[in-house]
């Protein structure tokens, strides 16, 4: 990195130098921890990188400061273990940005369904929507090509899974294919115990959306009185046969203040509930103002991201943080990068294979990184940030759009500005 009489300064193998348009970030990739760097640290550190020598930098710098105030503060970061030194200069090495590669596969298997949610992503119950299913001979095509390409875990969704009637030749076809993960999507209403003991045999996952633990509450979101009974002996029925089971739970206006008791209910009870996400602006989620209004102020971006690793890190400089190796076969064929993702279209499988789709057009959309995000391209933390385009996209009709959950103001280096979730939200 940097020299200064024969002692050579360089960032240590697992840290990396982020720069953003104002300050810069080290990210120390072992310790999954990242130090934020004022101005003049980011300055003397950027260059040391851009390989100046000790002398070089007090010259180039835009602020006065003697050669001993430089070593000084990089004598200070060698204690703190952010930078080490060597008698010889130490090559970085370079990573090779991972190929691209299928790794997790949606499969839409019908666009039918029994309940009638106000907030579908793919307005399921619409009767303007009389679209067939897709046929068995297709659906099977698709898991065999996803599995071709590499794929290792799938997910059958709709509409309403269950409500095929080859259900369980789709999943043995699955098995067949060798998926290592094999979840089942369901509202959970149409489960009986023959099909549960079916999927506890082949080690199917299930995941079932369930709105809240009062069933006024749940029956007001699906539509469908009865519903919520009708769920909640389904996930009996999944626990009693030890089906690995989660619990998806969408915070809307209608539940956001019993989405926290439902979630600690579920884990009581031995369901995997993960934190609920409010709705997406997708589908039905975007036209009803369904928006949860103070639920939405837990979900916002106020302080740098923590939860990252050095996969993560090396994968997001190349590629985009959600949707890298990630595709969603939609009920009609077409080629998505996410299910909420439905007007983003890769290709559609009636017309061409899946190999092509993907290692054409989604490649457009796995590539869509940080760096090409307005203002999250100026981030410091843009590669240890988590991305959700369908949220930008959603809100304000723009795909590139930064994270309207994000406060932080890349120009200024202050968070708490400009939010569009609050704004659209309030
Ligand atoms: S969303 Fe963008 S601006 Fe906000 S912290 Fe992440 S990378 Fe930075
Ligand atoms: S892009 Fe967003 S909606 Fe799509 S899978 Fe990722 S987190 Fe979910």
């Amino acid at each position: 990195m940097g020299v200064s009489k024969g002692v050579f300064y360089t960032l240590t193998p697992k840290e990396v130098l982020c720069r953003g348009v104002k300050y810069s970030s080290l990210v120390d990739l072992k310790k999954h921890k990242v130090y934020h760097l004022n101005e003049t640290a980011s300055e003397i550190l950027n260059l040391l990188e851009r390989g100046r020598g000790i002398g070089e930098v007090a010259r180039e710098m835009k602020r006065d400061l003697e050669e001993e105030e430089i070593q000084e503060f990089l004598e200070e970061l060698v204690n703190r273990r952010l930078l080490k030194t060597s008698t010889r200069p130490i090559r970085k090495r370079s990573h090779r940005p991972r190929p691209p590669k299928l790794d997790f596969i949606w499969c839409e298997v019908t666009a039918r369904c029994n309940l009638k949610c106000v907030h579908c992503y793919a307005k399921t119950h619409n009767s303007e929507i009389k679209q067939e299913d897709p046929s068995t001979q297709f659906l099977k095509r698709v898991m065999e090509e996803a599995a071709q390409e590499g794929c290792r875990r799938i997910q059958l969704t709709g509409g309403e899974a269950f409500l095929r009637k080859d259900i369980m030749e789709l999943v043995d076809y699955a098995k067949e294919c060798k998926f290592d993960e094999i979840e089942i999507f369901t509202n959970g209403t149409l489960l009986r115990e023959p099909m549960v003991r079916f999927l506890s045999e082949r080690s199917v996952s299930v995941a079932v959306s369930l709105y809240s633990y009062l069933e006024g509450t749940h029956d007001s979101i699906t539509g469908v009185p009865g519903s919520h009974s009708k769920t909640l002996k389904g996930l009996k029925m999944l626990l009693d046969y030890g089906i690995k089971t989660r619990c998806s739970l969408i915070a809307m206006r209608q539940n956001e203040e019993e989405i926290e008791r439902t979630s600690d209910i579920l884990s009581a009870i031995g369901l995997n509930a993960r934190t609920p996400d409010p709705v997406r602006p997708v589908g039905g989620g975007k036209e009803g103002g369904y928006w949860p209004k103070k639920y939405s102020r837990r979900v916002l971006i106020e302080e740098p991201p923590c939860e990252f690793d050095e996969e993560m890190y090396r994968t997001n400089k190349a590629w985009n943080d959600c949707w890298f190796g990630k595709a969603a076969v939609t009920s009609s064929g077409d080629v998505i990068p996410c299910v909420f993702a439905r007007e983003q279209v890769a290709g559609n499988l009636l017309k061409e294979p899946l190999k092509d789709i993907i290692h054409g057009r989604m490649l457009e959309y796995w590539g869509l990184n940080a760096d090409k995000i307005e203002v999250c391209q100026g981030c410091e933390f843009r590669y240890i940030c988590h991305d959700c385009r369908p949220w930008s996209y959603g809100l304000t009709g723009n795909l590139l759009a930064k994270n309207p959950k994000c406060t932080y103001i890349p120009e200024t280096g202050k968070w708490g500005g400009d939010c569009k979730l609050l704004q659209y939200v309030c």
